[in-house]
Protein backbone atom coordinates (compact mmCIF):
# COMPACT_ATOMS: atom_id res chain seq x y z
CA UNK A 1 0.00 0.00 0.00
CA UNK A 2 1.77 3.06 -1.37
CA UNK A 3 0.13 5.62 0.52
CA UNK A 4 0.99 3.61 3.84
CA UNK A 5 4.63 3.17 2.87
CA UNK A 6 5.18 6.95 1.46
CA UNK A 7 3.84 7.93 5.65
CA UNK A 8 6.59 5.34 7.05
CA UNK A 9 9.47 6.91 5.64
CA UNK A 10 8.40 10.48 5.63
CA UNK A 11 7.53 10.25 9.69
CA UNK A 12 8.49 6.49 10.86
CA UNK A 13 11.49 6.83 13.22
CA UNK A 14 13.85 3.68 13.73
CA UNK A 15 15.25 3.22 17.24
CA UNK A 16 17.54 0.72 19.20
CA UNK A 17 16.00 -2.16 18.99
CA UNK A 18 14.79 -2.80 15.98
CA UNK A 19 11.91 -0.68 17.03
CA UNK A 20 10.42 1.66 13.96
CA UNK A 21 8.16 4.91 16.07
CA UNK A 22 5.04 5.47 14.28
CA UNK A 23 3.37 7.92 16.83
CA UNK A 24 2.45 10.45 14.91
CA UNK A 25 0.02 8.86 12.66
CA UNK A 26 -0.21 5.19 14.24
CA UNK A 27 0.47 4.67 17.60
CA UNK A 28 -0.37 7.97 19.59
CA UNK A 29 -1.62 10.76 17.36
CA UNK A 30 -3.77 9.07 14.61
CA UNK A 31 -4.15 9.94 11.16
CA UNK A 32 -8.00 9.06 10.13
CA UNK A 33 -7.73 9.91 6.58
CA UNK A 34 -4.62 7.50 6.03
CA UNK A 35 -6.79 5.21 8.84
CA UNK A 36 -9.64 5.19 6.65
CA UNK A 37 -7.64 3.93 3.24
CA UNK A 38 -5.87 1.06 5.84
CA UNK A 39 -9.47 0.36 6.56
CA UNK A 40 -10.75 0.23 2.85
CA UNK A 41 -7.39 -1.66 1.93
CA UNK A 42 -8.07 -4.60 4.05
CA UNK A 43 -11.88 -5.05 2.92
CA UNK A 44 -10.50 -5.01 -0.15
CA UNK A 45 -7.92 -7.75 0.51
CA UNK A 46 -10.69 -9.69 2.86
CA UNK A 47 -13.43 -9.04 0.46
CA UNK A 48 -14.49 -12.46 -0.24
CA UNK A 49 -14.48 -13.69 3.04
CA UNK A 50 -17.65 -14.06 5.35
CA UNK A 51 -16.30 -12.10 8.45
CA UNK A 52 -18.14 -11.44 11.47
CA UNK A 53 -16.48 -9.63 13.42
CA UNK A 54 -12.86 -8.08 13.99
CA UNK A 55 -10.70 -8.82 16.94
CA UNK A 56 -7.74 -7.15 18.00
CA UNK A 57 -5.90 -6.26 21.04
CA UNK A 58 -5.59 -3.34 24.04
CA UNK A 59 -4.68 -0.77 23.14
CA UNK A 60 -2.73 -0.05 19.78
CA UNK A 61 -4.67 -2.25 17.66
CA UNK A 62 -8.13 -0.23 18.65
CA UNK A 63 -8.42 2.56 16.34
CA UNK A 64 -7.39 0.70 13.82
CA UNK A 65 -9.59 -2.08 14.07
CA UNK A 66 -12.93 0.15 14.85
CA UNK A 67 -12.25 2.36 11.46
CA UNK A 68 -11.39 -1.08 9.56
CA UNK A 69 -14.93 -2.42 10.87
CA UNK A 70 -17.00 0.22 9.48
CA UNK A 71 -15.95 -0.90 6.01
CA UNK A 72 -17.02 -4.63 7.04
CA UNK A 73 -20.35 -3.74 8.94
CA UNK A 74 -19.41 -5.66 12.06
CA UNK A 75 -18.32 -5.19 15.44
CA UNK A 76 -15.07 -4.92 17.47
CA UNK A 77 -13.83 -6.93 20.64
CA UNK A 78 -10.90 -6.04 22.05
CA UNK A 79 -8.85 -8.33 24.47
CA UNK A 80 -8.17 -7.16 26.92
CA UNK A 81 -4.88 -6.67 28.87
CA UNK A 82 -5.39 -6.45 32.45
CA UNK A 83 -7.82 -8.06 34.74
CA UNK A 84 -10.21 -6.09 35.71
CA UNK A 85 -13.73 -5.64 37.91
CA UNK A 86 -15.13 -4.76 34.47
CA UNK A 87 -14.47 -8.27 32.76
CA UNK A 88 -16.74 -11.08 32.98
CA UNK A 89 -15.26 -13.68 35.11
CA UNK A 90 -15.82 -16.50 32.20
CA UNK A 91 -13.04 -15.47 29.60
CA UNK A 92 -11.04 -17.58 27.09
CA UNK A 93 -7.25 -16.45 27.37
CA UNK A 94 -4.73 -16.16 25.30
CA UNK A 95 -0.66 -15.92 26.17
CA UNK A 96 1.92 -13.55 24.62
CA UNK A 97 4.83 -13.24 25.43
CA UNK A 98 6.57 -9.67 25.06
CA UNK A 99 10.62 -9.61 23.90
CA UNK A 100 10.51 -6.17 25.04
CA UNK A 101 9.87 -6.56 28.07
CA UNK A 102 10.64 -9.94 28.58
CA UNK A 103 7.35 -11.45 30.26
CA UNK A 104 4.32 -13.43 29.73
CA UNK A 105 0.99 -11.40 29.87
CA UNK A 106 -2.33 -12.64 29.49
CA UNK A 107 -5.05 -11.22 26.96
CA UNK A 108 -8.71 -11.82 27.32
CA UNK A 109 -12.02 -12.20 25.80
CA UNK A 110 -16.05 -11.75 27.73
CA UNK A 111 -17.26 -15.79 25.99
CA UNK A 112 -20.11 -13.48 25.65
CA UNK A 113 -18.55 -11.77 22.52
CA UNK A 114 -17.34 -14.77 20.73
CA UNK A 115 -18.94 -17.89 19.52
CA UNK A 116 -18.50 -20.86 17.62
CA UNK A 117 -20.47 -19.52 14.83
CA UNK A 118 -17.85 -16.55 14.44
CA UNK A 119 -15.92 -15.69 11.73
CA UNK A 120 -13.00 -13.50 12.75
CA UNK A 121 -10.41 -11.78 11.30
CA UNK A 122 -7.70 -10.43 13.46
CA UNK A 123 -6.43 -6.67 13.39
CA UNK A 124 -3.21 -5.41 14.71
CA UNK A 125 -0.32 -2.70 13.66
CA UNK A 126 3.03 -4.59 13.85
CA UNK A 127 3.54 -8.02 13.19
CA UNK A 128 7.19 -8.58 14.60
CA UNK A 129 7.83 -12.08 16.53
CA UNK A 130 4.29 -12.94 16.36
CA UNK A 131 3.40 -13.35 19.64
CA UNK A 132 -0.10 -11.46 19.89
CA UNK A 133 -0.95 -12.81 17.34
CA UNK A 134 -0.94 -16.11 18.24
CA UNK A 135 -2.14 -15.08 21.64
CA UNK A 136 -5.43 -13.68 19.67
CA UNK A 137 -5.32 -16.86 17.64
CA UNK A 138 -5.51 -19.18 21.16
CA UNK A 139 -8.57 -16.58 22.25
CA UNK A 140 -10.56 -17.71 18.63
CA UNK A 141 -9.37 -21.84 19.14
CA UNK A 142 -10.76 -21.59 22.39
CA UNK A 143 -13.80 -20.36 21.05
CA UNK A 144 -14.06 -22.82 18.56
CA UNK A 145 -14.75 -20.07 16.07
CA UNK A 146 -12.99 -19.75 12.70
CA UNK A 147 -10.12 -17.94 12.18
CA UNK A 148 -10.76 -15.64 8.66
CA UNK A 149 -7.27 -14.83 9.06
CA UNK A 150 -4.61 -11.50 9.90
CA UNK A 151 -4.66 -8.24 8.32
CA UNK A 152 -1.60 -6.44 9.74
CA UNK A 153 -1.00 -2.49 9.04
CA UNK A 154 3.31 -3.29 9.19
CA UNK A 155 5.31 -5.94 9.31
CA UNK A 156 8.84 -6.17 10.22
CA UNK A 157 9.13 -9.11 7.53
CA UNK A 158 13.12 -9.92 9.42
CA UNK A 159 11.58 -10.70 12.57
CA UNK A 160 9.71 -14.26 13.12
CA UNK A 161 6.10 -13.25 13.13
CA UNK A 162 5.65 -14.47 9.37
CA UNK A 163 6.91 -18.09 9.39
CA UNK A 164 5.34 -18.66 12.83
CA UNK A 165 1.89 -17.40 11.75
CA UNK A 166 2.45 -19.25 8.83
CA UNK A 167 3.24 -22.46 10.55
CA UNK A 168 -0.04 -21.94 12.61
CA UNK A 169 -2.04 -21.57 9.27
CA UNK A 170 -2.72 -18.39 9.71
CA UNK A 171 -3.58 -16.12 6.47
CA UNK A 172 -1.86 -12.92 7.09
CA UNK A 173 -1.89 -10.21 4.34
CA UNK A 174 0.27 -6.69 5.96
CA UNK A 175 -0.11 -3.63 4.24
CA UNK A 176 3.53 -2.71 4.37
CA UNK A 177 6.05 -5.22 4.40
CA UNK A 178 9.91 -3.92 6.19
CA UNK A 179 12.81 -6.07 4.90
CA UNK A 180 15.34 -4.26 6.43
CA UNK A 181 15.50 -1.28 8.68
CA UNK A 182 18.33 1.18 9.81
CA UNK A 183 18.27 4.55 11.00
CA UNK A 184 18.67 6.39 8.07
CA UNK A 185 16.89 3.62 6.15
CA UNK A 186 14.07 1.61 5.78
CA UNK A 187 13.24 -1.05 2.62
CA UNK A 188 10.50 -2.69 1.96
CA UNK A 189 9.56 -5.93 0.23
CA UNK A 190 8.04 -5.15 -3.29
P1 LIG B 1 4.85 -9.28 18.28
O1 LIG B 1 6.30 -9.37 18.55
O2 LIG B 1 4.03 -10.07 19.25
O3 LIG B 1 4.50 -9.61 16.84
O4 LIG B 1 4.47 -7.75 18.50
C1 LIG B 1 3.78 -7.38 19.64
C2 LIG B 1 3.28 -5.99 19.62
O5 LIG B 1 4.38 -5.15 19.89
C3 LIG B 1 2.66 -5.46 18.33
O6 LIG B 1 1.29 -5.71 18.25
C4 LIG B 1 2.95 -3.97 18.44
O7 LIG B 1 1.93 -3.35 19.19
C5 LIG B 1 4.25 -3.95 19.20
N1 LIG B 1 5.41 -3.80 18.31
C6 LIG B 1 6.26 -4.76 17.87
N2 LIG B 1 7.24 -4.24 17.13
C7 LIG B 1 7.00 -2.91 17.06
C8 LIG B 1 7.67 -1.81 16.43
O8 LIG B 1 8.72 -1.93 15.76
N3 LIG B 1 7.12 -0.58 16.60
C9 LIG B 1 5.98 -0.37 17.33
N4 LIG B 1 5.52 0.88 17.42
N5 LIG B 1 5.33 -1.38 17.96
C10 LIG B 1 5.83 -2.63 17.81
Amino acid sequence: MNLLKEKILEAGRVEAGEVLKVDSFLNHQLDIELLNEIGKEFKKRFNNKNITKILTAEVSGIAIAAITAQYFNVPVIFAKKTESKNLDNETYEGEVYSYTKDKHYKIRVSKRYISQEDHLLIIDDFLANGQALLGLKQIVDEAKANLVGAGIVIEKGFQKGRKLAEEANINVESLAIIREMQEEKIVFED
